[in-house]
């Protein structure tokens, strides 16, 4: 884990343009592009109960697999001052992928942050939200690129004040420089930085909605692949829910997921694959969504298990789709 990443005594100096990488967005533009135009309506009434619930929306994905290291955690001691963010250790080259749609705003040692040491990125998500990744092996995007949630963008390392490989992740929130806790920040939306189901709740948008409709259709409840979780997808889902004895409260998470997906292997077709391929391709495989489960999905399923340390044998099961749509 990392033997330093503190939280800095003093306020960062952030450059202006850094504090304001939406300049020249709305708000209301910043928050449709990030699929939380939703959630902008709910905040305005002051719902904080529905704004937490919709929060859940699809937008945030898990940036690494692997253990929380003893001591690792947000706000442990580290000589005076208090770790900035969450360990994930697992071995070097293990992908890292973004958490969410965005850009990325620094590409340096230690994204220019006090207290950080090694390779880091640091993504602006927009409405003053930043993720931090550091101990990074290799960069696999550029300074300023887009990135969109899921995105593979670097490699786990050891690079900096480290005892051994790991992702040291953050997440900011307000501005650069202030941190909050990446677990219950992610939790908040509806990700397990520990490794679990991810949670979908209604209102929700984007690649993991596609999967949970293909998966659906495959259940026999077709549904259009549009990637919009809206009333037509959410009763289909309660259905589904009552027919398997679950909680028919709309949200795809823990208790649905493991009776929602299908073990899948090679010369396997249909929705069910279209799933499969889609969720590959949320954490950059580029797959042709065509339902056909041939040499060329098994090659990209054994390719996402293998950079992510699970058994690499080509075949889709729980472990590997828990870890897909994380
Ligand atoms: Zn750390």
């Amino acid at each position: 884990m990392c033997r330093s990443c503190a939280t800095a005594a003093e306020p960062t100096e952030i450059p202006a343009d850094l504090e304001r990488p939406d300049h020249g967005l709305s708000r209301r533009g910043l928050l449709a592009g990030l699929g939380l135009g939703v959630l902008a309506v709910n905040l305005s009434v002051g719902t904080s109960t529905a704004a937490a619930a919709t929060a859940k929306n699809g937008a945030w994905a898990d940036p690494a697999l692997g253990r929380f290291p003893a001591g690792g955690h947000y706000g442990a001691p580290r000589g005076g001052a208090s770790h900035a963010g969450q360990d994930v250790s697992n071995s070097v080259g293990t992908a890292v992928y973004a958490a969410a749609g965005g850009t990325v705003v620094r590409r340096s040692w230690g994204g220019g942050l006090p207290g950080r040491t090694g390779n880091a990125l640091v993504i602006s998500h927009g409405n003053n939200q930043y993720t931090y990744y550091g101990h990074l092996n290799a960069y696999r995007v550029g300074l300023n690129a887009k990135v969109s949630a899921g995105q593979r963008i670097a490699d786990m390392g050891a690079t900096g004040n480290v005892t051994g490989p790991h992702l040291h992740f953050e997440t900011h929130s307000g501005r650069l420089g202030t941190t909050v806790n990446p677990v219950s920040f992610l939790a908040a939306r509806g990700v397990d930085l520990s490794g679990g189901w991810s949670r979908t709740d209604p209102g929700a948008s984007g690649a993991t909605v596609v999967v949970i409709q293909h998966l659906m259709s495959r259940r026999g409840h077709g549904l259009a692949a549009d990637g919009q979780y809206g009333s037509v997808s959410v009763e289909a889902v309660k259905r589904f829910q009552r027919s398997k004895g679950l909680v028919a409260d709309g949200q795809v998470g823990p208790a649905t997921w493991p009776a929602l997906v299908y073990t899948l292997r090679q010369g396997a077709s249909g929705s069910h694959v279209r799933a499969l391929q889609a969720a590959l391709n949320k954490r950059s495989a580029r797959l042709a969504v065509d339902g056909g489960f041939g040499s060329v999905t098994t090659g990209a399923v054994r390719d996402y298990q293998s950079v992510n340390r699970l058994v690499a044998d080509g075949e889709a099961g729980p472990v590997t789709w828990r870890a897909l749509t994380g």
